[in-house]
Parts: C-alpha cells; sequence; structure tokens
C-alpha cells in the first residue's frame, strides 16, 4: 500500500477544507481500504469523517433523516425504521456480513465501488479502473453482469443492497458541496449509467460530502420485500435482487414499487412494470404480467441469459410474498 498522510476532521467545514484531488474521506473503510491495498486507490491523504458527520435517525413528521455516518447495523435494527421503513431494514441485513454492516457507514454504502473481477485484477483491461483501456468483461467473464443500461465502455453491475431499497423508496441524498453550500438529489438521479465514462459511478460534485440521506413516508411498510438471489445464500453479492412494496386498498393496488440491484450500473426502477400494477388487483396473473413486462427491457450479455428468468422469477415471488409479509 502506498504511503499516506492520515487527519481526522472535526467539522464539515474542515473536512472539505482539507480535501483535494489526491485526498479520500474514509468512514468505516470496508471498501476503500480494500481498494487501496490492491493499488486500484492510492490516495496522498485519508481523511477520517468519523467524527465528523451525523451519526443520528431522526423521525420527522415527513420522513426520516439518516445521518451519513450511520452504520448499517444501527440502520437496520432501529426500530422506527423496523416499524416504518422495514424494506430498508431487510435490504440492509440481506448485505455483507455481520462485522461489515457493524462497520459500513450509510454514506460509504452509496459509494462502495463495483465487484466486477476485471476491476480488481490490475492485469486486466477496465475503463471504469483506467478509462481508455478497454473492457475485459464484455467479451469475457460478464456472468455476474447488467442485463439493463449498460454501454460498449462497461457491463458492470452496482453491488449495493441497501440502495435497491433506497431507490424503490424515493430516498434523497443531501450534501455539502466543496465551497460549502448544500444540495439534495433524488436517490435515482445519484448514481450513473456507465456511458462513455464509466470511471465516474455517481453523480456527487468533487470532494462533496454525503451528509444525510432522507426516506420520506409511505404506505408501503405492510407489503414489502426484498429478495437476493446469489450463489451462496449468506455474504455474497446478488445476481439478481428485487425490492417490492404495495400499497393496497383491500386487494386494490394504489401504488407498487419495484427496483432491482445485480441488473444494472445503478439500482434499477422497473417503472412501466410499477405503472401496469397501479390499480389492479393484486393477484398472481398481473405480478406475472409485471414480471414479463419488466424483464421485456432487458437485454443479457453472452453469460448471463440466465438473469432473464431470475429476475421475473424473483419479481413474481417478492410481489406474492408482500402479500404475507408483516413488518
Ligand atoms: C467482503 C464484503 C462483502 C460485502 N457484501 C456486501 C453486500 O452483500 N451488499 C452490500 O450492499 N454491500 C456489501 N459490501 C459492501 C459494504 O456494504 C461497503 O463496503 C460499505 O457499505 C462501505 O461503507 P464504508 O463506511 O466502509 O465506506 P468506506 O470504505 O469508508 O468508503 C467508501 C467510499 O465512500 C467514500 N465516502 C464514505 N463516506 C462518505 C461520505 N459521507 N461522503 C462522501 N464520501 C464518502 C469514501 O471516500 C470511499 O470512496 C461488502 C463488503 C465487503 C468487504
Ligand atoms: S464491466 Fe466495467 S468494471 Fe468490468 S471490466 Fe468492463 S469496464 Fe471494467
Amino acid at each position: 500500500m502506498k504511503p499516506f498522510e492520515y487527519t481526522k476532521p472535526k467539522t464539515v467545514r474542515e473536512a472539505l477544507s482539507s480535501a483535494n484531488s489526491h485526498s479520500q474521506y474514509i468512514a468505516g473503510g470496508t471498501n476503500l481500504v480494500d481498494l487501496m491495498k490492491k493499488q486500484i486507490d492510492e490516495p496522498d491523504k485519508l481523511l477520517d469523517i468519523t467524527d465528523t458527520l451525523p451519526n443520528t435517525i431522526e423521525v420527522k413528521d415527513n420522513g426520516v433523516v439518516i445521518g451519513a455516518m450511520v452504520r448499517n447495523t444501527a440502520i437496520a435494527v432501529n426500530k422506527a425504521i423496523m416499524e416504518s421503513w422495514p424494506l430498508l431494514s431487510k435490504a440492509i441485513l440481506k448485505g455483507a456480513s455481520p462485522q461489515i454492516r457493524n462497520m459500513a457507514s450509510a454514506g460509504g454504502n452509496l459509494l462502495q465501488r463495483t465487484r466486477c473481477p476485471y476491476f480488481y485484477d490490475l492485469t486486466l483491461p477496465c475503463n471504469k479502473r483506467k478509462n481508455g483501456s478497454g473492457c475485459g468483461a464484455i467479451k469475457g467473464n460478464n456472468r455476474m453482469g447488467a442485463i439493463i443500461g449498460y454501454s460498449d465502455a462497461c457491463v458492470a453491475v452496482y453491488p449495493s443492497d441497501m440502495c435497491v431499497a433506497l431507490a424503490a423508496l424515493d430516498a434523497k441524498v443531501n450534501i455539502r458541496k466543496a465551497d460549502g453550500s448544500e444540495d439534495t438529489m433524488n436517490f435515482l438521479d445519484f448514481h450513473r449509467l456507465p456511458g462513455n465514462n464509466p470511471e465516474k459511478d455517481n453523480n456527487l460534485p468533487e470532494n462533496a460530502l454525503i451528509t444525510s440521506i432522507f426516506v420520506p413516508k409511505n404506505n408501503f411498510s405492510k407489503h414489502f420485500e426484498y429478495l437476493k438471489l446469489r450463489d451462496r445464500e449468506s455474504y455474497a453479492f446478488a445476481l439478481v435482487s428485487v425490492a417490492a412494496a404495495l400499497d393496497l386498498d383491500g386487494n386494490q393496488i394504489r401504488e407498487a414499487r419495484l427496483a432491482s440491484g445485480g441488473v444494472a450500473h445503478k439500482p434499477w426502477r422497473w417503472t412501466k412494470a410499477e405503472n401496469f400494477l397501479k390499480g389492479k388487483q393484486a393477484t398472481s396473473e398481473n405480478f406475472a404480467e409485471a414480471a414479463k413486462i419488466a424483464a421485456e427491457d432487458t437485454s443479457p450479455l453472452s453469460d448471463n441469459a440466465f438473469k432473464v428468468p431470475l429476475l421475473k422469477g424473483a419479481i413474481e415471488t417478492a410481489l406474492l410474498t408482500c402479500l404475507t409479509n408483516k413488518a
């Protein structure tokens, strides 16, 4: 690992003014330290933000504000989150291991990098690591790769579970920019599709800090499911995941939310399928049709055609489970 300077700013202002193009913020370190050990990320300076950012969960009239420094476990087991946003709790508990969840922060979870094997092997081409070097996965091993929203430059998927739930729940990301000004981004605009610049995972301005995440109040706490399909039942990233939530009036669907991980460069919302379900009866036939509508937009790579039927099955199952899940 390259030598680096380490400092621990006390305030957001101090962190922002200490940041430059050769520095990196460090929160739980569960992703960044791995990248540094593998020499993929080589900052000159680490700014430890653990004393800088809020680590509180604040319930307000219109939703909940989760400080960027709240550890993943603390979010998942928070009483208010379990009662009012149980989809978020369930998605977090499907990620990583208890030890990693105890360290991983809310902000860091949003900024974790892809698990594409070519990205981690410095001897192989990867446009995300070094744009212009090529994409080893596109004609190589792309079993874990995207089935929607990819480009000729990158077919990697985004790995977070928590973010799939946040995408489904219309969350917002509060940020503080390098000039000290505050901004709020819709969660769905936060992460990017690869296009010609796969090295850029998200739209966070340079050196900006995520300060908190806002999840609005909703009527999805009674009927929800986070289904994660993977090679091993624990401690593995999703091949396909589905966050599903229904707001029901009797058996009629007022609103539906459907998002997936493991399918695209960002958490993916199946809006056409959601619109199809709105106003319909909550029946297995309608759920199967919604899954078909979602799958119609996918276009698998050479090694991952299996993900399409997997996705359809996962959507149908998750929606059916929404009818019986209890918070
Ligand atoms: C073996 C393993 C298995 C895993 N499995 C899963 C899984 O199944 N599902 C899943 O969702 N995740 C999984 N993870 C990922 C884990 O959830 C992330 O590593 C973690 O959420 C990152 O949070 P952190 O606080 O440790 O971030 P760090 O490693 O400290 O930082 C990550 C990046 O975010 C930046 N950063 C951190 N906080 C902020 C902030 N507030 N503002 C601006 N920049 C910031 C850092 O500069 C860095 O670039 C796994 C990780 C490991 C190591
Ligand atoms: S899919 Fe993306 S991350 Fe993987 S090798 Fe290609 S450019 Fe790199």
